[in-house]
């Protein structure tokens, strides 16, 4: 319920200019992205590869709406492969790159085929680069609208770069079909990253019940650590890990791996690296943070209690030096932004601070 609330807020521009202007805001984006440029991203990537973990880096940003703006994001993974090569982080797919269709153009064009065509150009570079420099991309996944061209694209590439990648989300109702489709075949059969799921979906489209995603997830994990592709299971949940854990066993050692986002659950991440797992760790990094911001606020009520506390109280230890109103990044919040309650956050407000259950999901 909080989470499907704090989605739909996501999507409001007053909560935006209220999310990003809070400095628990800053310091909570700093637990969860390497940093706003290439170079903190660089930074992060070897200090994890240092730890023996592999590595997946994400520029941040989606829903991209110029055609300019996707050409910057393709030139940004395009010079972002060329200093991991030049760092020697790239070899054998240590440290490989995440991309999102809509941040380079999937949902601009005249028509969906055009988005689709220009999505496709825009990663089939990035493609070319992450193999010349010995590694590879996977294709992140989306809100469900965007499913069936973001499986498309990554097959097209595949044609050309058989390791690129793809993800399913197990909340979506259809996943389980798709995830056959991937894992037949037989030696063929892709890298598939599984996931719950993040995006606010209708439930025409999605499981909403944490215990039928959790049942999904497990019946995709099943299908694919059956078959002959490469499964990158990404969950930070303890159950779900047990249950690859398990299902690994029947499969030759490093032929499947773990994901985990970066700042979460950095613990286990090091656990299963020391125990002989594959672990890659998912890092985020760029200036446009809210939308991944939320999702992960949204997973976490913890954190959302110390923004919300934050927001409320003005002379708060969270409150940047300087007079009230002053926001982080130089800019002054509007006094109409100020103590404003969001309706969607409304019903949340009255619980900020407080211990709230563990989020199922
Ligand atoms: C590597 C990776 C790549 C992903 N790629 C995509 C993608 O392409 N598309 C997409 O839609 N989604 C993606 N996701 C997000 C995913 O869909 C979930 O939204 C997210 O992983 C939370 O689900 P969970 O499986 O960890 O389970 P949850 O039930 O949310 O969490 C299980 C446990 O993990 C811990 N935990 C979870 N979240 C947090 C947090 N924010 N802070 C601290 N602890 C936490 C808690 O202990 C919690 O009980 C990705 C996730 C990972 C790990």
């Amino acid at each position: 319920m909080l989470r499907r609330a704090l989605l739909a807020a996501a999507a409001s521009d007053q909560i935006r200019g209220l999310l990003t202007g809070t400095p628990a805001a800053r310091a909570i984006v700093a637990r969860y992205v390497a940093g706003d440029n290439a170079s903190d991203a660089v930074r992060v990537a070897r200090e994890l590869r240092a730890a023996g973990l592999l590595v997946t880096l994400d520029y941040l940003g989606e829903d991209t709406k110029d055609a300019l703006r996707a050409a910057a994001v393709r030139t940004e993974y395009v010079a972002l492969l060329e200093k991991l090569q030049a760092d020697g982080l790239t070899a054998d797919g240590a440290v490989e790159v995440s991309v999102k269709p809509t941040a380079v153009g999937l949902l601009l064009g005249a028509d969906a085929a055009a988005g689709e065509r220009l999505a496709f150009e825009n990663i089939e570079r990035i493609a070319a680069a992450a193999d010349a420099a010995g590694t590879t991309v996977t294709i992140d996944a989306e809100d469900h609208r965007t499913t069936d061209a973001s499986l498309r694209i990554a097959a097209r590439l595949r044609e050309r770069y058989p390791s690129v990648g793809s993800v399913v989300q197990a909340s979506l109702r259809r996943t389980e079909t798709d995830v056959r489709s991937l894992a037949a075949g037989t030696e063929d059969a892709p890298r598939v990253r599984l996931c719950k799921g993040a995006y606010n979906e209708p439930i025409s489209e999605a499981f909403t019940d944490p215990h039928e995603i959790d049942k999904s997830f497990a019946r995709c994990l099943r299908v694919l650590m059956e078959g002959p592709g490469y499964p990158m299971v990404a969950t930070h949940d303890p159950r779900l890990v047990r249950i690859a854990s398990a299902l690994g066993l029947a499969r030759p050692a490093g032929s499947f791996e773990y994901q985990m986002l970066y700042g979460i659950r950095a613990d286990e991440q090091a656990r299963l690296a020391a125990s002989g797992a594959v672990v890659r760790v998912y890092v985020p990094y760029g200036g446009d943070w809210y939308g991944y911001l939320v999702r992960r606020l949204a997973e976490r009520p913890q954190s959302l209690g110390l923004l919300l506390r934050s927001l409320y109280s003005p002379g708060g230890k969270h409150q940047p030096p300087g007079p009230p109103g002053r926001a982080p990044f130089g800019r002054v919040a509007p006094p109409s932004l100020r103590l404003v309650v969001p309706p969607a956050l409304r019903s949340v407000r009255g619980n900020a601070g407080r211990p709230t259950k563990p989020p199922t999901r």
